[in-house]
């Protein structure tokens, strides 16, 4: 083990850590992590950016910015990340158009363990059409409530399934 400067206070600190124990300030080696751009690029974007770990240049988390967008931090039409932002996204937190994760918000759709979206479907969701064990909005339907105008709504889309809530209200 050596010791190295920390590029950020100058605090000595061992190579083999992840980051500055005083500052907090990440350092590479260890996480260098994996990029890949495709060549075709639309809207001065890569079509396909996949990237997570460090940047060694900067020492910052690398973030995927593309058409198709795959990292820890990701951004992009179709974004899949721990945290991710795209017009559809998918991930740990996830915010978009159409956002699917275990946080998701999404202006149009958002489904996860905690989804917050004009339509939301999760755990816990808060949407004008909220539907879930939770659900709570203008339209609500779910373990605690019953709306009949979210019913007729989440029924034309998901059929038959939503019967099991209407059901459960009778015990
Ligand atoms: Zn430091």
């Amino acid at each position: 083990m050596a010791l190295i400067e920390c590029p950020d206070c100058n605090n000595q600190i061992s190579d083999r850590a992840v980051m500055c124990p005083k500052c907090g300030f990440p350092i590479s080696g260890r996480g260098m992590g994996y990029e890949y751009m495709s060549e075709a690029t639309l809207f001065g974007l890569p079509l396909v950016h996949i990237a997570n770990g460090l940047d060694p240049s900067t020492g910052r988390p690398r973030i995927a910015k593309g058409i198709i967008a795959i990292g820890n931090i990701a951004v992009g039409g179709l974004a899949v990340g721990g945290l991710s932002f795209g017009v559809i996204s998918f991930g740990g937190l996830a915010l978009g158009l159409v956002a699917l994760g275990g946080a998701a918000v999404g202006l149009l759709l958002a489904l996860g363990g905690l989804a917050i979206g004009l339509v939301a479907i999760g755990g816990g969701a808060i949407g004008y059409y909220a539907l879930g064990g939770g659900a709570f909005g203008v339209h609500p339907l779910g373990g605690n409530a019953q709306d009949p105008q979210a019913i007729e709504f989440f029924k034309s889309y998901l059929g038959p399934w939503i019967e099991q809530f209407q059901r459960g209200r009778g015990r």
